[in-house]
């Protein structure tokens, strides 16, 4: 399908013009520590890289406070490649997920033992970094060294998808698109991830939104995003058997399988190596239910979330449960009373 140039055109002004009046240039991992020797104020490729693993799943205003605190206790590839976990862990702990805590080591021991502590300047080679993927990568090579790749994650597939297709399935791939686009990719890259967190967002603000007056998810009233999504769900329907609300299902016969957590720590029962979640009887299926099972049966005050995502499974349906254990409530010493066998897997 060809893209009419004055379409792109607007597309990257208008875009660029609300980052300029709008974007997050605040950012610290957008404001470089220093400037580099040739006068250009680019961020480095390991400032770029922190932030990037510290921003997968987390969200930006919590990830501020943890980036500013661990680039002053390791300012670089150097420093970070000397540190065991236990002297890591202080600066990660409560990011979660802490195989990238793992992969932000390793890469860094990598980076010195085979680099000279300096991120390769080749999107293939970066991949090859324990826990750098292509969005990592094109990260690192747009925003620190100037290249031409577009950061192709979700949010900008949203955008490209919506504004020129509706919503409806987005033709090309990153490459396609990079030569489509004039305007630096580190800029572009940029307002797209901040337009796409401020107005093209799931439920986009159309009525403010800049790129409205050519949009086609907009003259459409969205009506092909709808199509689309509708159709993603029915296939996830037939994969997972989620349960439609017309369906007639005594939800207090389910079983719970709570996921319990602890500062971002997941513990799991039984079986180690299978990893389960904690399943409940039939019965404690509301939040206050699975509050009292905890309480009586280990002494954990919990604090249980709505919604459970409510799925049938071969054997009956079952209730997907997020549970925090509450500060100050006893933890790995009840566990052991009770003879319960809990493992973690996020440390
Ligand atoms: S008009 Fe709406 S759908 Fe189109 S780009 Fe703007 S916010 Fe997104």
């Amino acid at each position: 399908m060809a893209i009419r140039k004055d379409k792109i055109v607007f597309f990257e002004q208008r875009l660029v013009d609300f980052f300029r009046k709008a974007g997050r240039e605040h950012l610290p991992w957008r404001k470089p520590r220093k400037a580099s020797p040739r006068g250009k104020k680019n961020s480095t490729a390991y400032e770029v890289w922190v932030s990037e693993i510290m921003l997968q799943q987390t969200q930006v205003s919590r990830v501020i406070g943890y980036y500013t605190r661990f680039l002053k206790r390791f300012p670089d590839v150097g420093s970070l490649a000397q540190a065991s976990w236990e002297e890591f862990l202080p600066y990660y702990e409560g990011l979660g997920y802490y195989a990238r805590g793992r992969n932000m080591l390793k890469t860094a021991k990598v980076l010195t033992e085979q680099y000279a502590g300096i991120f390769p300047r080749d999107k293939k080679l970066l991949q090859t970094l324990p826990g750098i993927g292509p969005y990592t990568a094109s990260a690192i090579l747009s925003f620190a060294y100037g290249d031409n790749h577009l950061a192709w994650d979700t949010n900008l597939k949203r955008v490209l998808g919506r504004f020129f297709f509706g919503g409806k399935q987005l033709i090309g791939d990153e490459v396609f698109w990079e030569d489509k686009f004039q305007t630096p990719k580190k800029v572009l890259n940029a307002a797209l991830m901040d337009f796409g967190s401020a107005v093209c967002v799931a439920r986009p603000k159309c009525g403010i939104c800049p790129l409205s007056a050519r949009c086609v998810y907009y003259r459409e009233k969205g009506s092909g995003e709808q199509s689309t999504a509708n159709k993603k769900q029915l296939t996830k329907n037939n994969q997972q058997a989620l349960v439609s609300k017309k369906q007639k299902i005594d939800w207090r016969e389910a079983q719970a399988y709570v996921f319990l957590h602890e500062h971002h720590t997941i513990y799991y029962s039984s079986d180690a190596n299978k990893f389960q979640p904690f399943i409940l009887p039939s019965g404690y299926t509301t939040r206050a239910g699975i509050k009292q099972y905890f309480q009586e049966k280990y002494g954990l005050s919990l604090s249980v979330r709505p919604p459970h995502q409510k799925m049938i499974i071969s054997g009956g349906p079952i209730l997907l449960v997020n549970a925090q254990i509450l500060r100050g409530s006893p933890c790995f010493e009840i566990f052991h009373k009770k003879d319960v066998k809990w493992y973690t897997i996020s440390k």
